[in-house]
């Protein structure tokens, strides 16, 4: 199956210039979504892990589709205000605009292994934020996984050094 057929392309979507990858379609179609969480899952359980962090709104999806077939605990990272407790926060750039990310403070036992989950890797922004949030939270980034890697705005120039899985290169 080539999930690529499964990823609509939106020409200019949210600002002119930015090819959107909406996973819609896919997410809509029980064997494209079983099948990415499988191929996902079966590269994962190669790594030794206790966690996985995931923003919202799309990586929520995957992250916990992926937590409950690896069996791992799940940590939400949300936009600022919507977390009840305590957080830890990290401002970065977007491959459109500005954003912050937070996390409770208690999400990570000191030590414990993470895979951060997204669903697109763009510019790599967004994954170097969580990287921070885990490390502030006292957890240790083994991994970074994504649906879809945009290759071509290279983010991997400003990922030297992680361990980067993804399903589907563009
Ligand atoms: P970045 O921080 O630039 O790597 O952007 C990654 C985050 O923004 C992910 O959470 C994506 O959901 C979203 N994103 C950025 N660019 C795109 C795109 N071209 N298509 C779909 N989602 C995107």
């Amino acid at each position: 199956m080539d999930l690529r057929t499964f990823i609509r392309d939106i020409p200019d979507f949210p600002e002119k210039g930015i090819i959107f990858r909406d996973i819609t379609p896919l997410l809509k179609d029980k064997g494209a979504f079983k099948h990415a969480i499988d191929m996902l899952a079966e590269k994962l359980s190669e790594i030794d892990f206790d966690l996985i962090v995931a923003p919202e709104a799309r990586g929520f999806i995957f992250g916990g589709a992926l937590s409950y077939k690896l069996n791992k605990g799940f940590i939400p990272v949300r936009k600022p205000g919507k977390l009840p407790y305590e957080v830890i926060s990290e401002k970065y750039t977007l491959e459109y605009g500005e954003a912050e990310l937070q996390m409770h403070v208690d999400s990570i036992n000191k030590g414990q292994k993470v895979i951060i989950f997204d669903d697109v890797l763009a510019t790599g922004g967004t994954a170097k934020a969580l990287k921070k949030l885990v490390e502030k939270a006292g957890g240790e980034l083994v991994a970074m996984s994504f649906l879809i890697e945009l290759s071509y705005l290279n983010p991997r120039n400003i990922l030297k050094d992680e361990n980067i899985i993804s399903l589907i290169i563009l």
